[in-house]
């Protein structure tokens, strides 16, 4: 049979591989983005509890009511955002699900889309099964700023769509609040629709805070924000976000949710409308993971790699500029197979793989691997 590939030049996610070839090579894994501590016990007997309720069917297909609602007023609260639960937010299966439904929901043939390379690597898959353009632009370390004159001069009568990451994963980097006012500028005069994948809203660093496009009113209009429980909880496994959009862009999103998963597991939507209600739950993550951050560049000191700037996400990104020749994924296989260390190679996030002589690392780990992996660091 002649199967015709609609993604032939996508291969097995650059997460899928290292996580393997850290294991192969039973190297530690600061390559994909997962904690390895656990989770509240508090989280998962209330999981445990609804799954004896009988809460184990369909939830609705936007999301358990309860759920939806909490999540309203959380947004609410925290971007000063009126939020309605009934036709503003949906469940989804973590935030890749929301990105894709969204899309799916948003884009068609030919329409462009702006994203800024290095990009988490669902988002141009996703804009090209859906007959879109993905347009991408470059960011430079080692601040990965945002040139709005060069998202202006990118716009075409065909842009329908950009796609903003703050706190960004790979590099973490934030966006400012001049950039949220630059972005609200170029959406609104262009008609432009932005994606905002926020789901590190909570782990952001050094008194900074989040800029949601739900704190711009005019931006909030014409915006989808993403959100992962997975990430504010400690649980990447459980594959469960939201989005908040207006109702009319809401609308669009549930026609493709529907279809896509329909909707998300039962019982852990009931957990998390009562694991909310105590915003302890989550107030004081960004100082639980600065904490993580700086433990590890404590760790690093002595090491050749240098550190790059780190905002927020779970990642810290090394330059290994003037230690070797090698090409990032050269390095990364050596490190993993060799230092029994594996991290991400950041050319993996550019359409262009553009080697920087970059790797990724996730902090989002005990201190006691952290440790061990500044141990393999500072031979380097
Ligand atoms: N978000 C995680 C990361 O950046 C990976 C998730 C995945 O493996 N798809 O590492």
């Amino acid at each position: 049979m002649n199967v015709k590939s609609r993604l032939p030049e996508v291969g097995t996610s650059i997460f899928s591989v290292m996580s393997k070839m850290a294991l192969e090579h039973q190297a530690i894994n600061l390559s994909q983005g997962f904690p390895d501590f656990p989770v509240s016990e508090k989280l998962i007997d209330l999981i445990h509890q609804n799954m004896k309720l009988g809460h184990n069917q369909y939830a609705p297909m936007p999301g358990v009511p309860a759920l939806r609602k909490i999540i309203a007023d959380v947004i609410a609260n925290t971007y000063h955002r009126p939020t309605y639960f009934e036709t503003e937010v949906t469940v989804t299966a973590g935030g890749t699900e929301a990105i894709f439904s969204t899309i799916a929901a948003l884009i068609g043939s030919n329409d462009e889309v702006i994203l800024f390379d290095p990009a988490y690597d669902c988002y141009d898959p996703a804009i090209r099964l859906n007959g879109g353009i993905p347009v991408h632009i470059n960011l430079k370390p080692p601040h990965f700023a945002i040139d709005w004159q060069e998202v202006q001069d990118k716009i075409t009568p065909n842009t329908k769509m950009i796609m903003v990451n703050t706190p960004h994963n790979p590099s973490g980097s934030v966006l400012s609040e001049s950039d949220m006012l630059a972005l609200q500028k170029i959406a609104l005069k262009n008609d432009l629709i932005v994606l905002s994948d926020e789901v590190y809203e909570r782990i952001i660093f050094d008194s900074i805070s989040h800029q949601s496009v739900l704190k711009y009113p005019d931006l909030a209009k014409r915006s989808i924000a993403v959100f992962s429980f997975g990430k504010t909880f400690h649980a990447t496994g459980w594959k469960i976000g939201y989005t908040v959009a207006s109702e009319e862009l809401t609308r669009e999103i549930r026609k493709t949710h529907q279809f896509i998963t329909f909707s998300v597991n039962t019982p852990i939507q009931f957990a998390l409308a009562e694991y909310l209600k105590d915003p302890e739950n989550y107030l004081h993550l960004g100082k639980f993971y600065q904490q993580k951050r700086d433990f590890f560049l404590n760790q690093i000191k002595g090491s050749s790699l240098k550190a790059l700037p780190c905002f927020g996400s779970y990642f810290q990104l090394l330059s290994y500029d003037g230690v070797s020749a090698k090409n990032e994924m050269e390095m990364t296989a050596w490190m993993t197979q060799r230092k029994k260390l594996a991290p991400i190679p950041v050319s993996a996030f550019y359409q262009d793989r553009s080697d920087q002589k970059l790797l990724r690392f996730c902090f989002a780990k005990s201190e006691q691997t952290l440790q061990n992996a500044g141990a393999i660091l500072r031979t380097i």
